[in-house]
């Protein structure tokens, strides 16, 4: 049986591309996972999830837990059989949502009891629960149980909370126990203190993990904080291990955060705007409902092979959005994903051929000349 393990192809400045081997596939990184909050990308198949080039999702354990509950999951032969998905599934571990969803939270040193957003029926989620939740949906990866405190906040209230997350951690790799080819992803957190962020990644290593992310980024302290961070954090993790930064993000975090060391990351992002009108493309962000679209036969973007870009015309995309029809979130997250993506392979190809720096210069020159001009 295959080993969850990590290959790293090459680099280029901080840059990384590499694959990431589990029994269920190959991962190539820089990776951007699809995220599948309650066992569905959102308006997608996951044959067409996987046609944007995705090799990984993201399941939420706080949603899953409480509908349809992961024992029910689990009853019904896991997660990947259940959503119709057989590659890899990376699951979060259910603290960044109860922090965010959740009512009537109540943190102590044992873990998180609240009421769930959807009937106002109590919970728990502890270190080892997060960790049997996650072992029930049969997630491939999975994520230590922490707490993420929202930015700013002060110094004090930042180390106590990431101390509490490395005592966690430690619990959440006892609870998960020798799964091979299962793999367990510790957390940073620190906030934006480099000493911290140091103390963390430090605790991490010495318990020891299958990969790390950078967390308690992304929680609203604006690209320019977050990539500060990411100048240094990626490097406080071993090199011969994924980092993955969680919950990010536009297309120019994603670059951002891929040019400081990320090889792995997660965002809502492409879906949830395929549902509201907004596209994503290499130009800049398109809002289809702007009546400057009603009577365009042009496409999206004329160099997306996506079936949104390649079947219709931004005035079709203009007129079902506005009528409120379904297939107009089905084509607009289609796009979003494929483009996602597109940036992904872009950079792999880029680091590999050691020419990142024109690439992401040719990235951003693409982006400043904005949407093509209306007819
Ligand atoms: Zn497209």
């Amino acid at each position: 049986m295959t080993r969850f393990s990590f290959d790293l192809h090459a680099t280029d400045g901080a840059a990384r591309t590499g694959t990431i081997h589990t029994p269920r596939g190959e991962i190539r990184t820089p990776a951007f996972m699809p995220v599948g909050t309650a066992a569905t990308v959102k308006a997608m198949l996951p044959e067409s999830v996987r046609a944007t080039g995705a090799d990984i999702l993201l399941g939420n354990t706080y949603h899953l837990m409480l509908r349809p509950t992961a024992e029910r999951i689990d009853r019904l032969g896991g997660l990947h059989g259940f959503m119709n998905w057989d590659r890899p599934i990376l699951t979060d571990s259910g603290g960044f949502q109860v922090m965010s969803l959740a009512d009537l939270r109540k943190l102590t040193e044992r873990g998180v009891t609240f009421k769930s957003h959807i009937d106002g029926s109590r919970h728990e989620i502890t270190p080892e629960r997060s960790m049997e939740i996650q072992r029930l949906l049969g997630s491939d990866i999975v994520m230590c149980f922490d707490e993420c405190p929202a930015l700013p906040a002060d110094r004090d209230r930042i180390a106590s909370s990431m101390r509490l997350s490395m005592r966690w951690a430690a619990r959440s790799k006892d609870a998960f126990g020798d799964r091979p080819g299962h793999a367990l992803f510790g957390i940073q957190q620190g906030g934006l203190e480099p000493d911290l962020r140091e103390e963390s990644a430090k605790a991490l290593v010495d318990i020891g993990f299958d990969g790390y992310a950078v967390g308690g980024l992304a929680v609203g302290e604006g690209q320019e904080a977050m990539f500060g961070v990411l100048d240094y954090a990626p490097a406080q993790l071993p090199a011969d291990k994924p980092r993955y930064l969680m919950g990010v993000g536009k297309p120019d975090d994603i670059v951002g955060a891929v040019k400081r060391g990320i090889d792995m990351m997660d965002c809502v992002l492409p879906s949830r705007s395929g549902r509201t009108g907004q596209a994503f493309t290499r130009r800049g962000v398109v809002n289809i409902k702007n009546a400057r679209h009603a009577d365009d036969p042009r496409p999206l973007d004329e160099s997306c092979s996506c079936p949104a870009c390649t079947g219709y015309s931004r005035a079709y995309l203009h007129h079902v959005f506005r009528a409120g029809e379904m297939i107009s979130g089905m084509l607009l997250t289609w796009h979003n994903l494929h483009y996602f993506q597109e940036i992904m392979q872009g950079m792999r190809d880029a680091i590999a051929a050691g020419r990142f720096a024109a690439w992401e210069a040719d990235f951003h020159a693409t982006r400043a000349e904005g949407d093509i001009a209306p007819l």
